[in-house]
């Protein structure tokens, strides 16, 4: 019946293949029914081919309930029969690798390959030969040399065999059928057995315990090098640390040591030592004593803390090739100066408006703002007498009349100008930039402004860029009203005062 044959898909009853006359059969290669003359590899049972219409052709056992081994036995014994009958097989690749961690967990390893991917041609192969005491599947020969290979469906082979392969000192291999069922035909046999390498693993391989100790053993000396270099370098790092940090504190000690020294001289005393260090005779000049409108933030007399600093960071120093750092400035004054209740921010605010003076007069060249760096200057004139105006004109590339020049105006008294929250693009004043520039006789140097100053980077108040154009002989309204012409500043009115127009 139809729903009968259609059952034997699931049928346990059936198996792959057919033993007939010591050789295991497709059912392809045998007549078909109880004429294919075949019985059970497993049980002995007398076996029927199945060759219907419906159905994979298979066998089933005749008039008794199959084994519970008896599918496994018989494609067991056929792969068997087909190794032993193409007498060769391709084996894997042997790579044996150890590793082992340093102390502070660097991974490392050692690899050797023991025997590469290949394919091994026997002179003769044989099934179930004792071996002393195992007997392995198959024996492959070749001259002297030989390889045990054992197939498995359900259990690997135990440690108590692998035992005594080892004392055999063969190389073994061992065969994974465990996947294969009814389905399996001789071709999906002969790929398992004889091509692929997936399902093959090494038992044994001589010298490999030797190969695997000699591994252990460089490891080891490598793990042990790396591991004192790792000590070595860590002391080392340590040390460095200890004497920088020794060395900072020994700054610090002596920086405060000088400072309270400093602090406890006497005015005279400090005037003294100021007039000596900087060769000052008679007066004392103007602009080392420049007194702050509404009170100072810093409790020691202008001309003091401004000739110290003057002496610390300009004098002589001017064109020495770095940059002075407003910072450094801010700490000097700090740590020097006597400071009273005033916030640090007044005192910076103050020293600030006293370095940008000092710009003004053509000691110091501010340059450009970098926010992560802060502000930072260069001394371009370290003598006590300050740049000349004619010299500066004269340095200048430019030929600029000197009696064409404005004298300065006094900054900040009525207008003051703030920079605007947005630019204009560059594209859209480019022409109106060019066009300034080429009718202003500072020409070159409001070029040289435009290129220095961004959105981005910019001092912080416009009046700045006047300060420091200033000192090559640009009149202020020259430079405010080019900037406010493109559009980058706005004017405000100080409250109470009117511009006249
Ligand atoms: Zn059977």
């Amino acid at each position: 019946m139809n729903s009968t044959i259609r059952a034997v898909t699931s049928d346990p009853s059936q198996t792959a293949f057919g033993f007939k006359a010591g050789r295991m059969y497709a059912p392809a290669e045998v007549e078909g029914g109880l004429a294919c003359d075949c019985s059970c590899f497993g049980c002995g049972a007398i076996l029927v081919a199945k060759k219907g219409q419906k159905n994979r052709w298979h066998f089933a056992h005749h008039k008794v309930e199959i084994g519970v081994t008896c599918a496994e036995s018989a494609i067991h014994a056929a792969a068997k029969q087909v190794l032993l009958e193409q007498n060769w097989l391709t084996v894997p690749k042997l790579t044996i690798v150890v590793s082992s961690q340093t102390k502070l967990g660097l991974m490392m390893q050692e690899s050797s390959t023991l025997c590469e991917r290949r394919t091994i041609r026997f002179e003769r192969s044989l099934p179930e030969v004792w071996e002393r005491n195992i007997r392995p599947d198959v024996v492959g020969y070749r001259g002297e040399k030989k390889l045990l290979v054992e197939m498995y469906f359900r259990h690997k082979v135990d440690t108590d065999k692998l035992r005594k392969i080892a004392d055999l000192k063969l190389p073994s291999i061992e065969i994974d059928l465990a996947d294969m069922d009814i389905s399996t035909g001789f071709e999906a046999i002969t790929q398992r057995v004889i091509h692929d390498t997936a399902f093959k693993s090494w038992l044994f391989f001589p010298n490999e315990r030797e190969e695997r100790h000699r591994l252990r053993m460089s490891l080891a000396k490598r793990i042990r090098r790396a591991n004192n270099e790792q000590k070595a370098k860590a002391a080392a790092d340590k040390e460095r640390e200890a004497t920088r940090q020794r060395k900072l504190h020994e700054d610090r000690t002596r920086r405060e040591a000088a400072a309270e020294r400093y602090r406890q001289m006497s005015p005279e005393h400090k005037e003294q030592d100021l007039r000596e260090r900087l060769g000052i005779v008679g007066r004392w000049p103007y602009y080392l004593q420049k007194e702050s409108v509404g009170g100072s933030a810093i409790s020691e007399k202008a001309m003091i803390w401004q000739a110290a600093l003057f002496a610390r960071f300009i004098f002589h120093k001017a064109n020495l090739g770095y940059d002075l750092k407003q910072s450094l400035i801010f700490s000097w004054v700090l740590d020097r100066f006597d400071t009273g209740s005033s916030s640090i921010e007044a005192v910076n605010v103050e020293v600030r408006r006293y370095l940008g003076y000092l710009c003004a007069c053509g000691f110091l060249r501010k340059l450009l703002f970098y926010r992560h760096e802060g502000q930072s200057y260069v001394v371009v004139h370290g003598e006590l007498a300050p740049p000349k105006r004619v010299e500066t004109a004269k340095e200048a590339t430019h030929q600029i009349p000197i009696a064409a020049r404005p004298t300065p105006v006094a900054l900040g008294t009525h207008e003051h100008w703030i920079w605007r929250a947005s630019w204009p693009n560059w594209s859209d004043i480019s022409e109106e930039a060019t066009r300034l520039i080429a009718s202003s006789e500072y020409g070159e140097l409001l070029e040289a402004l435009l290129q220095e100053i961004s959105p981005v980077r910019h001092p912080r108040e416009p009046i700045e860029c006047a300060e420091v154009m200033r000192a090559h002989g640009v009149p202020q309204d020259a430079v405010m009203s080019f900037l406010e012409k493109l559009g980058l500043v706005l004017t405000t009115t100080l409250p109470g005062r009117r511009i006249q127009p």
